[in-house]
């Protein structure tokens, strides 16, 4: 590899670029994980998190692990073998996490989708009112699917559980959205929340996370799934005094708590708009350029990441070739069906107006280097967005 000066440019939607704070936080000595020092941190980070999940009522649970693995966490705590559970194929992730259920021996009913817009509270009401004999267990949903750039509204559905008055837990994915988007855990009704580290948190991968209502609690005392690494008892009996019941990654707990105290320096609302509002100035310049999203129903728009499609017969991960051998930047491919079809740009986490201008500017400059029909201006769009009053974010 040829030397590259300056910083890399990492505009995946996740893993994210991790601020200096937390990595210098990162490089602290570690400590012994059982003494008193580590109860404190542990304390710390377990009520830091609540406060990013909005919940005060159920518990959190931290993992060394990734998303998948709190996927994975989320059902064998909750569920029993054969239970029925209802998800949506709206996306990549979707898909994957349909086949941990899957494999776990649940019995899954996956509502199709177009891998364009998210999950309808409407569907979700229609399926539940049908299942009178309450066979569906749980209704799981990925509140931003990465792979589409897709939000579904998450409060929404779970009004939508209510109003067929169906007592299935409600299970839901933030791995690339928290702290980017807003989620409110005890408010929206989520039973179980699965999130990990390497996105909206500024972290490096290798945290996942659960947050668990007190009826998910519940569930947990007669869910007969096999479970060990992922089993919630002894997390909760060790997480009292600030412990876990096996090595925890120290480290990251210490990169944890220094995103903790930046999101609470900066405020969840803030975050929220900061990100609101690059999403909106990356859409001007997808517009401008001519270029359709991934996304068709504009109050599903993901704050986190926007896909962009390139015209049939052309590859997208031809313009992500370019932006990384030329700009020394990686864009997220197309997943699943969508491979080739989209590339997309992450504008999440540690993240500002000239980030993302730099990160536009490269983009425009691939279009046009692996000739993918487009307009100019998508820069400059976004930028008369981000100086203008619309976008002042004042
Ligand atoms: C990244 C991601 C995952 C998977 O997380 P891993 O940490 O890679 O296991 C799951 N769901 C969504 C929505 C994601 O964006």
């Amino acid at each position: 590899m040829a030397h590259r000066s300056g910083r890399h440019f990492l505009q995946i939607p996740g893993p994210t670029n991790v601020p200096d704070r937390v990595l210098r936080a990162i490089a602290q000595p570690t400590i012994d994980h059982r003494g008193p020092e580590f109860g404190l941190l542990g304390k710390e980070v377990l009520a830091g998190m609540k406060k990013v999940f909005q919940t005060s009522a159920g518990a959190v649970f931290i993992f060394p692990g990734s998303g998948t693995g709190c996927w994975e966490a989320a059902l064998v705590n909750t569920l029993s073998p054969g239970d029925k559970v209802l998800m949506f194929d709206i996306g990549h992730f979707a898909t994957l996490w349909r086949d941990v259920a899957l494999r776990l021996g649940l019995q899954v009913e996956f509502v199709p989708g177009d891998w364009q817009s998210g999950v309808t509270p409407e569907s979700v009401e229609a399926r539940l009112r049908e299942d009178s004999g309450h066979q569906i267990k749980a209704v799981a949903v990925v509140h931003n699917e990465t792979s589409t750039g897709v939000t579904s509204r998450v409060g929404e559905i779970r009004k939508a559980i209510d109003r067929a008055a169906h007592p299935a837990l409600f299970l839901v994915d933030t791995v690339s959205s928290l702290a980017c988007m807003d989620y409110r855990h005890d408010e929206w009704g989520v039973d179980v929340c699965v999130a990990g580290s390497q996105k909206g948190l500024m972290l490096p991968p290798g945290l996942g996370f659960n947050a668990a209502s007190p009826k998910a609690l519940a569930a947990a005392k007669s869910a007969k799934l096999p479970r060990s690494y992922w089993d919630w008892a002894p997390m909760l009996r060790d997480n009292a005094g600030g412990y876990f019941p096996y090595t925890p990654s120290t480290n990251m707990l210490y990169g944890l708590r220094e995103a903790l105290s930046m999101l609470q320096e900066e405020g969840l609302p803030q975050v929220f708009a900061r990100h609101a509002r690059h999403a909106e100035a990356t859409r001007r310049a997808a517009q401008a350029w001519g270029l359709p999203l991934g996304c068709r129903v504009p109050a599903e728009y993901s704050s986190s990441v926007t896909a962009v499609r390139v015209p049939e017969g052309l590859d997208a991960d031809a313009v992500r070739k370019v932006a990384l051998d030329r700009f020394d930047m990686s864009l997220g491919t197309g997943l699943g069906k969508l491979k080739g079809k989209v590339f997309r740009i992450g504008h999440l986490a540690d993240f500002n107006d000239l980030t993302l201008l730099g990160t536009l500017a490269g983009v425009e400059m691939s279009l046009a280097l692996a000739k993918v029909p487009h307009q100019q201006g998508g820069v400059a769009a976004a930028m008369q967005f981000l100086a203008g009053a619309a976008g002042s974010g004042k």
